[in-house]
């Protein structure tokens, strides 16, 4: 056995499944190292700083063929510093199908993390304009759960798109920092590159931080870098499968301007509805005036750039088909099928009646966006259902195991992946350490 060792477990990113990892890990005095790409300035809440951890071509930003933006967050946190904070129940049946029970770990989500819609107050104008419009027409549009501990908010505040500094919505932020007041280290900047794999097993990392190359060693190792960081560094270590029929979410937002209302600065996706037999999900989407801006100016409604503050906005976010690939640079290979123009243009459909009958004018749309990367390391493909792959010691905790497409936002799933995780890895622990 390796006498070199840095900690128990490696955990490689932070986002929802790795911090979820690492902080139940750490919570059980297990030695935890933490690497991550990204960095881990104190969270402002601005547009600038959401740019430079989102927004970089190539990295916060990809695009693929059909100029669909789809933006991660290169940040301690992952993702999840930047998202919405919405919580979709996790998708059992694909999950018990694979034999994996998440029930447990559920219900202990729900006693621990803030989880409850917005009250009225927090509201804002716009998204309770477009759910009296839609309740109206007689859709069953209702206000969705938030990790979002809402004593914590100020009124009219919509930071949450660009990082919550008042601590009030959950992220991976939050369960990083559980992790190193229990003891567990985070290295910042640590790109890694490779899973260094001896007679089949995992045994550490390379990664590269500051131009040059280090190795961490480590008996167990999870994966966590992301639907699309994840499967890169697989390739690297000897699974090229990874990488390939994946899901992205792809959305649009269609927007109209209302002349009575002034808003603009609330939380998004604050109510909607699951259209499970369309295919699609839709909800009311009020944006920071910066990204309204970008929206209106890519589909060339530069006439609509001023008109934030009187912009009613809906995210229509469809379940797509499996496809693609990714090259081994990280760039996306995959275009929407006809099948998935279909369901957008129905959800398109429906988002203008709505915001017709809450009085809106102008009615258009974006050009497509997606924000959920996943399913290029599934469980029953590239994991077992313990989610360890082919390489013993080597696991997989993030968006990339998720299954098969469902076109929901998957956080509340991958929290429940890491606890379901770290109670395996702590109960093989011992015997793994006798031998
Ligand atoms: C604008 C937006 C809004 C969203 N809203 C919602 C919502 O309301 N509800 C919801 O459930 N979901 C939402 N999501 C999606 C959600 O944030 C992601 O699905 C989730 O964060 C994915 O978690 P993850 O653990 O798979 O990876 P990520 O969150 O992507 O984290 C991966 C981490 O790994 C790091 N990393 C990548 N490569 C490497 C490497 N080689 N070495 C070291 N570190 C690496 C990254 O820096 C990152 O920290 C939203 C996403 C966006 C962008």
């Amino acid at each position: 056995m390796r006498s070199s060792r840095d900690a128990d477990v490696i955990v490689v990113g932070t986002g929802p499944g790795g911090a979820t990892v690492a902080r139940e890990m750490a919570r059980r005095n297990k030695d935890v190292l933490m690497l991550e790409w990204g960095a881990s300035r104190p969270i402002k809440g601005t547009y600038l700083q959401y740019a430079g951890a989102a927004a970089i071509p190539g990295k916060g930003l990809l695009v693929t063929g059909d100029l669909c933006g789809m933006v991660r967050g290169i940040t301690t946190g992952g993702s999840s510093v930047f998202y919405y904070g919405t919580a979709f129940d996790p998708p059992l049946a694909m999950f018990d199908a694979c034999g994996i029970d998440l029930r447990p770990a559920i219900e202990a989500i729900r006693s621990e993390l803030p989880l409850a819609p917005l009250s009225d107050e927090l509201m804002g104008p716009m998204a309770t304009r477009i759910m009296r419009s839609a309740q109206d027409l007689g859709y069953s549009w209702q206000k969705l759960p938030k990790f979002i501990d809402q004593s914590k908010c100020r009124p009219n505040c919509h930071r949450c798109n660009y990082g919550c500094p008042e601590g009030a919505k959950w992220s991976g932020r939050l369960y990083v920092d559980e992790a190193r007041q229990q003891g567990a280290r985070l290295v910042n900047a640590a790109r890694v590159e490779q899973v260094l794999v001896e007679n089949s097993q995992a045994v550490g990392v390379a990664y590269r931080r500051k131009g040059k190359i280090h190795q961490a060693y480590a008996p167990k190792v999870v994966m966590s870098a992301g639907g699309i960081g994840t499967p890169l560094v697989l390739r690297k270590s000897g699974i090229p499968e990874a990488g390939h029929d994946f899901f992205f979410d792809p959305l649009i937002v269609v927007m109209g301007t209302l002349d009575r209302i002034r808003g603009g600065r609330e939380i998004p996706m604050a109510a909607g509805m699951h259209r499970e037999e369309d295919g699609y999900v839709i909800t009311d989407m009020t944006v920071p005036w910066a990204l309204h801006a970008v929206l209106n100016a890519e589909v060339g409604r530069l006439d609509q750039v001023h008109r934030h503050a009187q912009t009613l906005a809906i995210m229509v976010k469809i379940k797509d088909r499996l496809g693609g690939r990714l090259t081994d640079r990280g760039g996306i290979r995959k275009r929407l099928t006809e099948e998935d123009k279909v369901k957008i243009y129905k959800g398109y459909a429906q988002a203008r009646e709505i915001l017709a009958h809450a009085g809106a004018r102008n009615i258009h749309r974006s050009w497509y966006l997606a924000a959920h990367p996943g399913g290029t390391a599934k469980i029953g493909d590239i994991v077992d259902s313990n989610l360890q792959t082919r390489w013993e010691n080597l696991y997989v905790c993030d968006c990339s195991v998720v299954p098969d497409a469902w076109g929901l936002p998957p956080t509340f799933t991958l929290i429940a992946l890491g606890k379901r995780l770290a109670r395996h890895l702590n109960s093989e622990g011992p015997a793994q350490r006798a031998a």
